[in-house]
């Protein structure tokens, strides 16, 4: 088959390697689409690849071609998403169903091959089925949808209460999408650029507040009466939007940090201390499974996708760039601000 592989920093390359073969409880999956996630650049144009010669892609979908000995809940013919993580099942984390916390896990496409390729091989648990209703350019997305409702369940949330989420990004407008679905009476996303807070008005967002208009922070009390925000989630791992967080809070709110920071933070005493007068409480959030494996996430956006109460933007997708093509995708990288949204790898192509 045909796959992306990469040799070394900036050296990857579409070439032939052998077709992988479906042992005991996996499935053989023909990839569609597969997301170039924030994850793999440094990957491709940096230093944090695991070992060479690998192929990444862990963001797909596809259709079952073949399954293993063994294999119940899957038949060739079956639309997929694909669920990256496989954790030890052994360690007490994953015997807790904290399977994110596992240290001893293996990931489809990067500490094992992924879906750059014609086919990946998977065990069965790591397929999520979904309708034909549901695109495969929307299966690709089952991994944003799954870490912004994951970010949700850190939390004790409840319906009726006001949410400010906090980056207008693809995590951003899942997690106001299931703040909504979940029963929020105002669900507030906060971005920089207009076309994005735009987006989130049409995704069901009862306001957009941009963060650069001066009287903001004034916008944003009042929509809460001067309370603040019961729950608020960060999903741009910037250190504005960070510290942005801890003012927005409202008395006993609960503070979530989906987004990876990437910068060191550093706050004023006036700043941190907004968490003791607030007696707020401040929570992180790392990747998007729970128990039974792989988890509600993933269960529940494949029922929200295919309700249509979960909905996908076409703006969530910047570019689709055959197979053929990855290494061109990835130099598309180096430009700042040139890839705004999804790049997809379409491995048909
Ligand atoms: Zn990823
Ligand atoms: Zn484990």
């Amino acid at each position: 088959m045909k796959a992306g592989v990469i040799h070394a920093k900036e050296d990857i390359r579409y070439e032939e390697i052998e077709t992988p073969v479906p042992g005991k409880g996996q499935v053989k999956i023909k990839v569609k689409y597969t997301g170039i996630c924030g994850s793999d650049v440094p990957r491709v144009n940096g230093d944090a690849c695991h070992f060479f010669p690998n192929v990444l892609g862990h963001e797909f979908s596809g259709i079952v071609t073949e399954t293993g000995e063994g294999v119940t809940a899957l038949k060739p013919g079956d639309r997929v998403a694909g669920v990256p993580l496989v954790p030890c099942m052994k360690c007490e984390d994953c015997q807790r169903g904290d399977y994110s916390l596992c240290r001893h896990y293996s990931f489809i496409g990067s500490r094992e091959f992924g879906s750059f390729a014609e086919y990946v091989v998977v065990p069965e648990k790591n397929a999520v089925p979904f309708e034909d209703s549901v695109s495969l350019e929307q299966g690709a997305f089952f991994e944003p949808a799954t870490v912004a409702l994951h970010g949700l369940q850190r939390v004790p949330y409840e319906g009726g209460k006001t949410v400010a989420v906090l980056g207008g990004g693809t995590i951003g407008m899942f997690v106001m999408q299931w703040a909504k679905i979940f029963g929020a009476k105002e669900a507030v996303v906060f971005d920089i650029a207009d076309e994005r807070l735009e987006l989130g008005r049409r995704l069901g967002a009862s306001a957009g507040i941009n963060t650069l208009e001066p009287d903001f922070m004034q916008k944003a009390m009042d929509l809460t009466r001067g309370k603040g925000f019961d729950y608020v989630f960060e999903t741009a791992g910037n250190t504005v939007t960070m510290k942005m967080a801890f003012q927005l809070a409202a008395n006993k709110a609960h503070v979530c940090f989906v987004g990876t920071p990437t910068k060191e933070l550093a706050f004023s005493v006036a700043e941190w201390e907004n968490m003791n007068r607030k007696e707020f409480t401040l929570t992180g959030s790392w990747m998007s499974y729970s128990a039974p494996f792989p988890g509600k996430e993933w269960e529940l956006t494949a029922h929200y996708f295919k309700t249509g109460d979960l909905k996908f933007d076409d703006s969530f997708l910047f570019k689709k760039i055959p197979l053929s093509k990855i290494a061109e995708a990835f130099e598309m990288y180096k430009t700042p601000g040139l890839v705004k949204g999804k790049l997809l790898i379409d491995s048909e192509g």
